[in-house]
């Protein structure tokens, strides 16, 4: 890959940075990226959200890998890349419709009717409709295709009984993509069916989770008698699986981040301002060596992204290499709030961006670091793929494959 911008690439630069310049604060050292959550989210940090995006979307800089046809501008994978590094430079509200634009989107232009494209996706672009992934169950995570929400026809609307947990910013959002199950006299995969709920719709109950962060990002969401139009089914009736299957692989995307560029900056900027012995943490021969450690393998990530993309940009299919990315970005992460909280000392028990010279807010890091090595996929599973598809190892054992689900030994 040519690292350096192309005439073309480097004139879109420049015209989203002025663009950017003209509307948004530079971001200071210290101030939380884009992708960082604020341990909760008010009414406030949701219409700043919905501000900031609908004046992305008026200007043309909203959502702009997608197609025109839906408010996008058709842009490469590589101009989108720019357009996220010089927004990152900005201060800017939480991007709180990350799932949507990310995870529902492509999933709804993969699956939707046309009917359904135009009906959801210019919203969700210009910030006016905030969706959330309704997919994980108390016992159905990792084995998504193990869920239990049932969806029972009734002419032309479906009734869904259930319950859905770990959904990230359901207590705000408007739409909320659903898998459930429709029939149980099939094998577990084959008996799912994708839906859009309103999340407004009588018998949706959303009862925030309080983390260990303090903060409450995501929910339990409880779904008695409701009522889903049959118009708002995505994909066909037993496609449930083909359709989650599009939206998880973009959600592992999402969930990356920058791999950890940001954080490792971070830190060396601690290191030379935290004590130790007298001196700054970085001069520190074995400290240093740590960080070093940490940058390699941040830079490793942050390339093996910018392979992928040439891939893309070649329109190649890229291969594994974001459940690599994953693995490998989410462990770093928890090292890097790990050994940052170790040079805080004792005052790192506490919590409060005030309390580090750095102002970053290492506490909240280490405890939230534990939640990436699980959401959009956990280490064990990613491995397990990374095992059967890139190393060729024998699969997994599934022994409940070929059995229909109401057969599945439970309890
Ligand atoms: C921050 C965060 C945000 C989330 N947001 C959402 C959301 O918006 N919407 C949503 O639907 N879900 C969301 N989730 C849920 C997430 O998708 C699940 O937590 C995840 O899929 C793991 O499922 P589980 O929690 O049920 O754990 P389990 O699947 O029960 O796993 C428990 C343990 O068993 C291991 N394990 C499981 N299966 C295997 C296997 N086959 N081989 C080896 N080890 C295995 C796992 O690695 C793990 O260590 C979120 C989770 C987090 C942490």
């Amino acid at each position: 890959m040519d690292f350096d911008d192309t005439r073309n690439q480097a004139a879109f630069r420049r015209s989203a940075r002025s663009w950017l310049e003209a509307h948004a604060e530079p971001r200071a050292p210290g101030d939380p990226g884009p992708g960082n959550m604020p341990e909760s989210v008010d009414a406030a940090d949701v219409a700043a959200a919905k501000a900031w995006q609908q004046k992305k979307a008026g200007a043309g800089w909203a959502c702009i890998g997608w197609p025109v046809e839906y408010g996008g501008r058709g842009a490469t994978p590589i101009e989108e890349v720019i357009w996220a590094e010089e927004e990152a430079r900005f201060r800017t509200p939480p991007d709180l419709m990350i799932d949507g634009h990310r995870t529902c989107a492509p999933t709804v232009m993969a699956h939707g009717s046309s009917e359904q494209k135009q009906r959801w996706l210019p919203a969700m672009l210009s910030g006016g409709e905030i969706w959330c992934q309704l997919y994980s169950e108390p016992s159905a995570g990792s084995d998504l295709a193990g869920l239990r929400t049932a969806a029972v026809r009734d002419g032309d609307t479906w009734v869904v009984n259930g319950q859905k947990v770990w959904t990230s910013h359901a207590q705000y959002s408007d739409w909320g993509l659903l898998l459930a199950r429709h029939d149980p006299g099939v094998p577990k995969h084959a008996g799912l069916t994708c839906f859009v709920v309103d999340m407004h719709a009588p018998g949706v109950d959303v009862r925030p989770l309080r983390q260990i962060t303090g903060g409450h990002g995501f929910n339990e969401v409880f779904l008695d008698n409701v009522r889903v139009p049959d118009d708002c089914r995505l994909g066909g009736v037993g496609e449930g699986w083909r359709v989650a299957i599009t939206s998880l692989m973009n959600e592992r995307s999402a969930s990356l981040g920058d791999g950890g560029v940001d954080q490792v900056r971070d830190l060396l900027r601690f290191m030379k301002t935290v004590a130790l012995e007298n001196r700054p943490a970085i001069e520190d021969p074995a400290l240093r060596e740590r960080w070093a450690d940490f940058h390699a393998r941040a830079r490793g990530v942050e390339l093996t992204g910018k392979r992928t993309l040439t891939a893309l940009s070649r329109g190649e299919t890229p291969g594994p290499e974001m459940s690599l990315m994953k693995l490998v970005s989410g462990r770093l992460l928890q090292e890097v709030a790990h050994f940052a909280m170790d040079l805080t000392g004792a005052s790192g028990g506490l919590a409060g961006d005030a309390l580090t010279s750095s102002g970053v807010d290492w506490a909240a890091q280490y405890l939230g670091a534990a939640g990436l090595r699980i959401a959009g996929g956990t280490d064990e599973v990613l491995r397990n793929i990374i095992a059967e598809r890139v190393l060729d190892l024998p699969r997994e054992v599934r022994a409940d494959k070929d059995i229909a689900f109401k057969d599945i030994p439970a309890g």
